[in-house]
């Protein structure tokens, strides 16, 4: 099989959580690769062995399937390119070191850090760039190195970069950009240990990968020459490559926990849903006049053109994350919601699980009520929670306020009778029976209203009062009645 037309990837360092930005930069591969047909691959740059975890690979692929974003290729898909993941790989780099060395564009060199660490002061006491060109080692025999080098010496392989000439290349987001040679170190392609550098390994990768599009955050600009120099080195065709802006807070600091939340893994905690991350995140700074639209993956893929990208640092706006998230929320059935809050009102202490299990036909008609008052699915177990459980504690000073009234203090016990006395408990005889009692009395029927809300359920806004009561059903509902009723009894006259 030949690989499609285009493929892009994305290339984490498994070195920490999914930042937002990282998300960002995956969607754009992901909606580049469905919108060419083209396929979208997953690559572990894992080759930074003290700060790469087992735990952040897991951490990573879990949160790039939550928002949805499946690789075509990569780890545990596997696919024509494997392995997947660069300390998988590293006979592919000392092919390639053995090339680059062989045709005279890398050279072994033995300086030790305290020597570079003084050739780097030298030049700033002079005020010149400390750019490192290899000293006597750029030119050294091949064969006198590796005499060294069997002797134990440690080293490194350093990049014979051309020392004139300009490296230029054209960024699908940001237009030409361009480099001077001359200001670009020989930069170590294999370390010490011997390891490669992330700017060898990934330009390896990419191009043995056949990959035709790379698209990464704009943090990698500078590397990109270098990478360049490699292609040109080893003879693979140069891809093109677009460079995606950094995520920042309102303060225009990049994103962090500091600002809510950062990662993926955080803004789940925090109730986003992984729709409604994919839709913002697939909008912000991607050239449309409104981020809050809401769009498919199918649809955003569709629309999506990389040239429109925005090269400015994206603001991320958490207002319009969350008015994207209740729409989300309210596009979901019932019966979909009820299965999101469920958990949310065992781990929020609203409802044990065994409950939770027993009441799903409730908790559903109780999902369809709220669904338009809740943003984030964490408000859920807040919003339901007086659903449940026997009486409440009111707040003391909004008892009063809507209990010490002479007309509630009158009528509050007969109205309660009322409604003990209601044959069945539906939300048009509970309706019918506050609007002809307020009509006896001569009075609008917000003043019942209010007390009745806040008695059965603690508070002063609620979804429709009829509706509330039919689902908190008879028995509560006229148990948390009767014990307003009795507190209000015990009022100072
Ligand atoms: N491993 C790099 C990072 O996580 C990605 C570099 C690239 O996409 O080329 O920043």
């Amino acid at each position: 099989m030949t690989d499609p037309q285009v493929r892009v990837r994305y290339a984490p360092s498994p070195t920490g959580m999914l930042h937002v930005g990282g998300v960002r930069t995956a969607l754009f591969n992901w909606l580049f690769a469905k919108k060419n047909g083209g396929a979208f691959v997953l690559r572990i740059e894992d080759t930074d062995l003290e700060r790469s975890t087992e735990e952040s690979v897991e951490q990573l692929k879990s949160s790039l399937r939550w928002i949805g974003l499946d690789w075509d290729e990569g780890p545990e898909v596997g696919g024509p390119h494997e392995p997947y993941r660069q300390t998988e790989r590293l006979d592919l780099y000392k092919d390639a070191t053995q090339k680059l060395l062989d045709a005279g564009h890398a050279y072994y060199d033995f300086a030790t850090p305290e020597e570079l660490t003084e050739l780097r002061k030298a030049a700033q006491a002079e005020k010149r760039p400390p750019i490192y060109t290899g000293g006597e080692y750029r030119e050294m025999d091949v064969d006198r190195a590796r005499k060294r080098i069997e002797a134990g010496e440690a080293h490194t392989v350093r990049f014979k970069t051309p020392r004139d000439g300009t490296t230029i290349f054209q960024d699908m987001i940001r237009g030409e950009i361009s480099f001077e040679n001359s200001n670009l170190e020989d930069f170590v392609i294999m370390k010490s240990s011997g390891t490669p550098t992330y700017n060898f390994a990934a330009a390896v990768d990419d191009a043995t990968m056949n990959i035709t599009h790379v698209i990464r955050g704009d943090d990698h600009i500078s590397n990109t020459p270098r990478q360049i120099l490699i292609y040109h080195a080893l003879g693979y065709p140069v891809p093109p490559f677009a460079h995606v802006p950094q995520v920042l807070g309102p303060d225009k600091k990049k994103l962090s926990k500091r600002h809510g939340a950062a990662s993926a893994e955080e803004f789940a905690a925090q109730g986003v849903l992984p729709e409604a991350l994919f839709n913002y995140l697939a909008l912000l700074g991607a050239g449309y006049a409104a981020d809050e639209e809401i769009f498919s993956p199918d649809e955003l893929a569709e629309r999506f053109r990389i040239e429109k990208v925005s090269g400015n640092p994206a603001v991320f706006d958490e207002t319009k994350l969350l008015a994207v998230n209740a729409t989300y929320i309210r596009k979901k059935s019932p019966g979909e919601l009820a299965m999101l809050a469920a958990p949310e009102l065992v781990s929020g202490g609203v409802a044990t699980a065994d409950e939770m299990e027993s009441d799903l036909p409730r908790l559903t008609q109780i999902m369809e009520l709220l669904r338009e008052r809740i943003q984030r699915t964490t408000d859920m177990a807040d919003s339901a929670s007086y659903f449940y459980g026997g009486t409440l504690d009111y707040d003391e000073a909004e008892f009063i306020k809507q209990f010490d009234k002479p007309f509630v203090r009158e009528n509050f016990s007969e109205m309660v009778a009322r409604l003990k006395g209601l044959e069945g408990w539906n939300d048009e005889q509970i309706e019918e029976a506050i609007r002809s009692f307020a009509a006896e009395k001569e009075k609008g029927a917000r003043h019942i209203i209010h007390p009745v809300r806040f008695a059965a359920t603690g508070r002063t806004v609620s979804a429709g009062l009829f509706e509330t009561l039919t689902l908190l059903g008879r028995e509560r509902t006229i148990a948390r009645l009767e014990a307003a009723d009795r507190k209000m009894s015990s009022l100072p006259a």
